[in-house]
């Protein structure tokens, strides 16, 4: 098997992905990887919620046919990568959606989930309305209380999403998430993923808040608080940025210290030499 990785991506399966499974699946395979990992959105957070995306109700994924298609490409490709058929879930405190994704899981059994929070109280940190009204520091705040929450997800999740996710499209000058800026936070969610055995994802998709999430001072501080269990993830909704920036994202963990990424598969960990 490649020691390529990309575990959490989306196809056209997904309400904003661009590419059909099928030629995701394709460029992942032309590029070498050897683990690549899909991972649709379900935003039950959202239904339960009853959030809206500019007003509108975001179309979830159709699980039923989305697991058939990559069950079928699964076994289509085994001989040349390993699939992951994975999901990404939206982390809220509304047990209305825990009841929703564990009856997703009995039901599909997805090969991995990436646990994601993407609302605070009901808004999209992706929207600029989440932050009127609040400093950077309450808005950044206010995101990372509810990352400290989603660790404690009633539900199996093997890797913790993209932590910066709130700075992706900030309105501040200076959109950068620092672990100094709220270090005794930062160490209460990284020893938590630690405690949990999670995996923490360092995700290719900053957006121009950093080259990715989280940044390297974060991740120098779940080293050295002896975390050792990383994921890469490009989040590409396009066939275009499959491993985008995994060069870069390989440098500043071999530069940590990192020897290893983790790639969960199936309730059991791969152990891949970086
Ligand atoms: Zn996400
Ligand atoms: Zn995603």
């Amino acid at each position: 098997m490649s020691m390529i990785t990309d575990v959490h991506t989306h196809s056209s399966f997904s309400a904003d992905g661009k590419t059909p499974l099928c030629d995701m699946v394709a460029r992942a395979e032309a590029l070498g990887v050897g683990y690549f990992g899909v991972s649709e959105h379900f935003d039950y957070d959202y239904l339960a919620d009853g959030v809206l995306c500019e007003g509108k109700q975001v179309p979830m994924t159709d699980a039923a046919a989305y697991f058939a298609a990559a069950r079928t490409l699964q076994r289509g490709h085994a001989d040349k990568l390993r699939l992951l058929a994975g999901a990404e879930f939206g982390y809220t405190p509304n047990e209305k959606a825990h009841t929703m994704y564990e009856a997703l899981i009995r039901t599909y059994a997805p090969d991995f989930v990436v646990n994601s929070v993407h609302t605070v109280d009901g808004a999209d940190v992706w929207f600029g309305e989440y932050f009127t009204g609040k400093t950077k520091r309450q808005a950044y705040r206010g995101y990372l209380l509810r990352v400290l929450e989603s660790l404690s997800a009633p539900y199996a999740y093997d890797i913790v999403g993209h932590i910066g996710y709130v700075a992706r499209n900030a309105p501040y000058e200076d959109r950068l998430l620092r672990y100094e800026d709220e270090a005794a936070l930062f160490d209460e969610i990284l020893g938590g993923v630690i405690a949990r055995q999670k995996i923490l994802e360092v995700n290719s998709s900053g957006r121009g808040a950093g080259d990715f999430i989280p940044n390297p001072d974060l991740l120098a501080r779940y080293f050295a608080m002896g975390g050792r269990l990383v994921s890469f993830a490009s989040d590409a909704h396009d066939a275009a940025r499959i491993c985008d920036k995994r060069g870069d994202v390989v440098a500043a963990l071999r530069a940590v210290g990192f020897t290893h990424i983790c790639v969960p598969d199936c309730g059991k960990r791969h152990m891949v030499a970086l």
